[in-house]
């Protein structure tokens, strides 16, 4: 029975992972489903304080404790965390009695979300770089003989006014109606020495559905892994710059669509892309888009002054609560 009792501690030790428990040791359970490696949810929400229901194994699952609530739903990429409608870059998978989650969406979405800050690598939020969408030659979206680019410039100067009163450097990739690559956008941030960098953009439906409305904060799209409106883009076969800060991008996206969520807009959601900005910001980067130009009362806020003033409020108040997070000490930390 040697081979036998070998064998079995060989499987144990290869298909648990001790992780460190809020009061006794749980043991995560693991599986490869797809050719992603999957957590068992159960055990994972044991093992961090969190109470799971899932009644009668349907479609709907709540894990909350007192300061968090996650509902998710089988086989679907949205789930809401906090309140806030939040994607998966890998399904929830059901597997007879046992829930599974990749450790992907553990590690670049949720966990960031939950337990913030890195005390191993400390780091300042001192500049912020805004990024107006399109410019020059580019007029991005258009909706009653209004231009995006026009109004993403107004929206920068508005949010760079507000964080400069916070005490916070801003600075543009541009400040003018001129044409700058996307290429060249995360570049000049870079060059500034921003520490974060925020594209702003207004949306838009490409033709007939003009009921189509809300924001929509978008990161990168990790490696190996979907974007959220393109489930066949499975993107370039290594990581870009800007999933070197997978972690932070998703918390500044989450900071940030929290406060908008504040507006009172519908939630669309936080979602992943591979938009070029994103690519190649090597700092932490988000790219929100702040309603929709082709619903024709959200073109109106879009272009009225109180509006720019509530969006740019709510995004430096996002803004700010990511520095917060990021910024305190180690002892703070989940
Ligand atoms: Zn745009």
């Amino acid at each position: 029975m040697k081979w036998f009792a070998a064998t079995i501690a060989l499987w144990v030790f290869s298909h648990f992972m001790p992780v460190q428990a809020a009061d006794r040791p749980v043991y995560l359970r693991t599986a490869w489903i797809s050719g992603q490696e999957y957590v068992n949810l159960g055990d994972w929400a044991q093992a961090r304080g969190f109470q799971m229901f899932w009644p009668l194994h349907g479609d709907d699952i709540t894990i909350s404790s007192r300061w968090a609530k996650l509902s998710l739903k089988t086989k679907s990429r949205v789930i809401s965390l906090n309140g806030a409608s939040v994607t998966l870059s890998l399904p929830l998978v059901a597997q007879r009695d046992t829930l599974y989650i990749s450790r992907l969406d553990l590690r670049t979405l949720i966990h960031p979300i939950l337990y913030p800050g890195r005390p191993d690598r400390p780091k300042k939020v001192l500049t912020v770089a805004l990024d107006p969408g399109h410019g020059g030659k580019d007029p991005g979206n258009e909706a009653a003989g209004e231009q995006e680019k026009k109004h993403t410039l107004l929206l920068a100067k508005e949010v760079q006014k507000r964080l400069t009163q916070a005490g916070v450097k801003a600075v543009l990739t541009r400040s003018a109606d001129t044409y700058v690559e996307n290429h060249d956008r995360p570049a000049l941030a870079k060059k500034l020495k921003a520490d974060i960098f925020v594209s702003l953009h207004y949306n838009s439906v490409p033709s007939g559905r003009s009921d189509v409305s809300g924001i929509e904060v978008y990161c990168l799209t990790p490696a190996t892994t979907a974007s959220t409106n393109d489930p066949r883009d499975s993107g370039p076969h290594g990581a870009m710059p800007g999933n070197r800060n997978d972690e932070q991008n998703a918390l500044l996206a989450y900071t940030l669509q929290k406060q908008l969520l504040g507006l009172g807009l519908n939630d669309r959601g936080l979602k992943h892309a591979r938009y070029t900005v994103l690519c190649y910001a090597e700092m932490p980067s988000v790219l929100v888009e702040g309603g929709f130009m082709s619903e024709p009362r959200e073109a109106k806020r879009i272009v009225s002054q109180a509006y720019r003033r509530q969006l740019a409020t709510a995004i430096v108040d996002g803004i700010l609560a990511y520095k917060r997070l990021i910024e305190r000490p180690a002892a703070a930390k989940k």
